[in-house]
């Protein structure tokens, strides 16, 4: 059951990123890049097993009325054998595509067949924020931080959605939100969704957990005014716009997808969809969250 669940978003992934190909020529080598490692991580998610979220009764009381997240990031559990099997697969679709973090693949491919690499190190400092660990294991890695945060954060991708799923179930639901940081884990969304009945949606960038906002909302200063907030968008791309704020000069880019007669793989529409992140730099805005982890 579950190889058929994974055979066929495997296909959904393919054909999405066909029917991108075919929309936007330019993107081909980006896409194809990418449909590589997102259909990895979905083969990985079925062989993931990690540890279910808990909190206790009073701590999610506390957090829902103060409004913190869930979790902290440090506190999410990665399935470290499932995850490193991964690393490895990116490493090898790195170095097939031949990009700018290929001579850093090569690097760190093989510090981990040399078993150089001690996973729950490497973890351990992205998941505690811990950049001059980070910094530190990659130059004995003789690799880019960059390159390296790049393969590490992907190949722990389903561990985290796996958990922030689990986490969900503490949220309450009569009670939405409301803010523009993930309820989950606490990080900025990486991007906006309009869905049916015209809600609107925010996804996290970090544990990919999404949730529920109201149409007219800044989400990285909560500013709520229709005359400072406004959206950039192009005749060509109906299904995309950017929400910009004049208030705090940041960007977030929606994807309507009641007007999109494809499936929807947002990690795709993220990427091929970097144009916009152009056009919105160029008018003055910037991106509300950094996009180095993804791109
Ligand atoms: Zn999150
Ligand atoms: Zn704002």
């Amino acid at each position: 059951m579950t190889e058929i669940i994974i055979n066929e978003t495997a296909g959904r992934i393919k054909k999405t990123a066909n029917a991108i190909k075919k929309l936007r020529p330019a993107y081909s080598k980006i896409v194809d890049f990418y449909e590589k490692i997102f259909t990895a991580q979905e083969k990985s998610m079925a062989k993931t097993d990690i540890k279910p979220a808990q909190l206790a009764d009073d701590i999610i009381a506390i957090k829902a009325k103060e409004k913190f997240p869930l979790f902290n990031l440090s506190e999410f559990s990665v399935d470290v054998n499932s995850s490193r099997k991964l690393f490895k697969k990116i490493c090898k679709i790195i170095n097939k595509s031949e990009n700018h973090m290929s001579s850093a693949a090569i690097e760190i491919f093989a510090a981990n067949e040399n078993k150089k690499i001690d996973f729950n190190e490497l973890y351990s400092a992205l998941l505690h924020d811990d950049d001059a660990a980070f910094v530190n294991i990659a130059a004995k890695l003789n690799a880019g931080r960059d390159a390296l945060a790049f393969i590490t954060y992907n190949s722990i991708k389903p561990s985290l959605s796996i958990f922030a799923e689990s986490a969900s179930k503490y949220l309450d639901k009569d009670n939405p939100w409301e803010k523009g940081y993930c309820p989950v884990c606490g990080n900025a969304p990486v991007i906006s969704t309009f869905e049916s009945d015209g809600q609107r949606f925010l996804t996290c960038s970090f544990c990919w957990h999404k949730w529920t906002i109201t149409r007219l909302f800044c989400p990285f200063c909560e500013n709520k005014e229709s005359k400072s907030l406004h959206y950039l968008f192009s005749e060509d791309e109906k299904e995309y716009r950017i929400d910009v704020c004049d208030r705090c000069n940041k960007y977030i880019k929606n994807v309507d997808t009641r007007i999109i007669d494809r499936f929807v793989y947002l990690p795709l529409e993220q990427i091929a969809s970097l144009h916009l992140d152009i056009m919105a730099k160029e008018k003055g805005f910037e991106s509300g969250v950094p996009l180095e982890l993804q791109v």
